[in-house]
């Protein structure tokens, strides 16, 4: 692992592409789990593939595009930069899909953060995120019936 100079290393979030298992470490773990003595030694926990690790230093940010629904023209869509997921969440523009009486939970789909509302009964995505894996939240995941009658 190489740190580059005048960064302040803030987490490493090691993440699974195939299965989405995640694990997150701070800072003063990462030391003592990834070094020179112990290069890259890391295997998923659930599925025992190589998983990506990604190191967040001070400073670094995330990205989240709003989507605009393809019915919809001339709207440029709203960018938001953001450290933690608690800052997104908390946006403005973000926060009032969840504003919402009838508001359950956020989810992610694949890079689509997703609203998701009463017990799967509706579901709006919000917009796109750059790192989705990074962030930890649960996977979009309706009932299968839902799946085929639902809008996204
Ligand atoms: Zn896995």
């Amino acid at each position: 692992m190489k740190v580059m100079k005048m960064q302040i290393l803030k987490t490493a979030v090691i993440y699974c592409d195939v299965c989405g298992w995640r694990k997150e470490y701070p800072p003063e773990d990462i030391a003592h789990h990834f070094n020179d003595d112990n290069p890259v030694p890391y295997f998923c926990e659930n599925c025992s593939r190589s998983p990506i690790i990604v190191f967040m230093y001070e400073g670094d940010k995330l990205k989240f595009r709003q989507h605009i629904p393809n019915a919809v023209s001339g709207v440029e869509p709203k960018e938001i930069e953001f450290e933690t997921l608690e800052e997104l969440l908390a946006d403005e523009y973000v926060s009032r899909f969840s504003s919402d009486d009838n508001f359950s939970f956020w989810t992610l789909g694949g890079n689509c953060l997703i609203a998701v509302y009463g017990d799967y009964e509706k579901w709006w995505v919000a917009g796109y995120i750059d790192h989705p894996k990074l962030l930890d939240l649960p996977m979009f995941n309706p009932p299968s019936e839902r799946i085929l009658n639902g809008k996204a």
